[in-house]
């Protein structure tokens, strides 16, 4: 039998020529757009799913980490994550919490769907949801000349000067030849789900009860309220352990698998806590299953674990940062979590063991950066990478792939296409006049 069949050569129509095309609809990719329609830039904007928002829309993570130093004294992030939430507030769609390391903004998801509707309707972006990147053409310099789409009307090509790869997996960037990898123990992805009728019960310790019966692994994961007392919880309670989500047949596996562990949640109170069925409700689940990691490429520079928690301080800083490195046991059961001020946290079924990964005395860093360098390749000259495929180690990753960290990365290439319209190669953008712009657009340069 035949494996492979013939497809005929064709002419793919042009269907817009702008300056810049980022490809991913998160707010990563919505801010890159915005950053650079606001410098003046036709911009086009792909998203494959049916909004924009990516994990916090679409996977219903609802929360946004802290904007302040370690110590919750100063600002450290500002830029369209504050636009947004201030837009958010005007809608009681955001709750705010102090010093909770934890969770800084607790958004309605929902809320945030219209809102960057809103956002892209006024940047005057050219929006394409429902639009899936399928592959690019190439100039002779090795930059790309276009990209290929397909959605309801077929395929078609987008041209563009600089492109913006936010997919989260490189799905550009892969087939620019960026080298990549795959680590054997991923961070695995989770369904998450909106549930009335467990907000007092410790699902972690119920769920491990009873999780045999239902033929679910051992697991750990976290829920979180939503704004306004609304009488749901977001849950964000298992994982799909080894599952590569860049590869589709894996894909589909953890969707469906995702959602029986939904299933076995629901099934499990009915059952145990026949009590609690008057009220207990699944209102929605993620309409894609979350994502923490995927491929890794390879920029410039490599952001290091190393260099996250000692704080280096990099000329062409374009993002800050305080998250913790947060690794999740690839097999389960928890995670172990190093802060910036020293300690460590190794968090496994519910015992907590703490230690220090440096000595107690030491000066400690109030935040870290994110360069420029791991987002850009010299071999990829009108590429820039942005979100949680930048260059980083995984304990580096650990810490910065939380959202109100990618969102800078978002802007900063934004502003980065902007400036690479006279040609520069977008590795080759002065690092200092990039800030520049970054403090003119509201982001906070330190
Ligand atoms: C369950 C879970 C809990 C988490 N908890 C938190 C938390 O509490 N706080 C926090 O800040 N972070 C959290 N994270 C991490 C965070 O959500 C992600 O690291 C972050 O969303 C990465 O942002 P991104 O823009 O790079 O990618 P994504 O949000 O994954 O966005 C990528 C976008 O690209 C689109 N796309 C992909 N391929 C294509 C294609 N070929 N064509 C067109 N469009 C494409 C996708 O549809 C998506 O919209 C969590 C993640 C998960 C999964």
């Amino acid at each position: 039998m035949k494996t492979t069949v013939h497809e005929p050569a064709r002419q793919t129509p042009v269907i817009l020529d702008v300056d810049l095309c980022v490809l991913g609809g998160s707010c990563t990719g919505v801010f890159a757009a915005v950053r650079a329609a606001r410098r003046g830039l036709r911009v086009a904007l792909v998203e494959k799913q049916n909004r924009f928002g990516g994990v916090a829309t679409c996977g219903l993570v609802c929360i946004w980490h802290n904007d302040l130093d370690d110590r919750y004294e100063e600002q450290i992030i500002g830029g369209l994550s504050l636009e947004m939430v201030d837009r958010l507030k005007r809608r009681d769609a955001v709750d705010v919490r102090e010093r909770n390391p934890d969770a800084r903004y607790v958004l309605n998801t929902e809320e945030l769907t219209l809102e960057l509707d809103e956002l892209v309707r006024e940047s005057g972006v050219t929006p394409f949801l429902h639009t899936y990147y399928c592959g690019a053409s190439f100039r002779e310099d090795g930059g790309v000349e276009a990209v290929f789409v397909e959605n309801k009307d077929g395929r078609s090509a987008i041209r563009a000067s600089v492109f913006v790869d936010a997919t989260g997996d490189g799905d550009l960037a892969k087939d620019c030849r960026v080298p990549f990898s795959v680590r054997p123990d991923l961070q695995p992805p989770t369904t998450c789900a909106k549930i009335a009728g467990l907000e007092d019960l410790n699902m972690r310790a119920f769920y491990n009860e009873h999780r045999e019966e239902f033929d679910v692994p051992k697991d750990a994961g976290w829920s979180c309220s939503i704004p306004n007392g609304a009488p749901v919880r977001v849950h964000a309670e298992t994982h799909v352990f080894g599952a590569n989500v860049a590869d589709a047949t894996q894909f589909t596996f953890a969707e469906m698998e995702g959602r029986r562990h939904i299933r076995a949640m629901m099934d499990m109170v009915r059952k145990h806590m026949p009590e609690r069925r008057a009220r207990l409700c699944l209102y929605d689940l993620s309409s894609s299953i979350g994502v923490r990691e995927t491929r890794r490429f390879r920029a410039e520079h490599q952001l290091t674990e190393t260099e996250v928690l000692h704080g280096v301080r990099f000329p062409d800083a374009i993002a800050n940062g305080t998250y913790r490195v947060d690794i999740h046991y690839p097999e389960g059961g928890g995670h172990i979590f190093r802060y910036l001020d020293g300690r460590e946290v190794s968090i496994r079924h519910n015992e907590r063991k703490w230690s220090r990964w440096r000595p107690e005395g030491e000066d400690t860093a109030l935040f870290y950066q994110i360069p420029y360098r791991s987002m850009v390749r010299r071999d990829c000259p009108n590429l820039i990478m942005a979100g949680r495929m930048i260059d980083a180690d995984p304990g580096a990753y650990g810490a910065i792939r939380v959202m109100i960290t990618m969102n800078q990365t978002g802007e900063a290439a934004g502003e980065a296409a902007a400036l690479a319209q006279d040609g520069t190669p977008t590795w080759q953008i002065d690092p200092a006049t990039l800030r520049e712009r970054l403090s003119e657009g509201g982001s906070i340069m330190k």
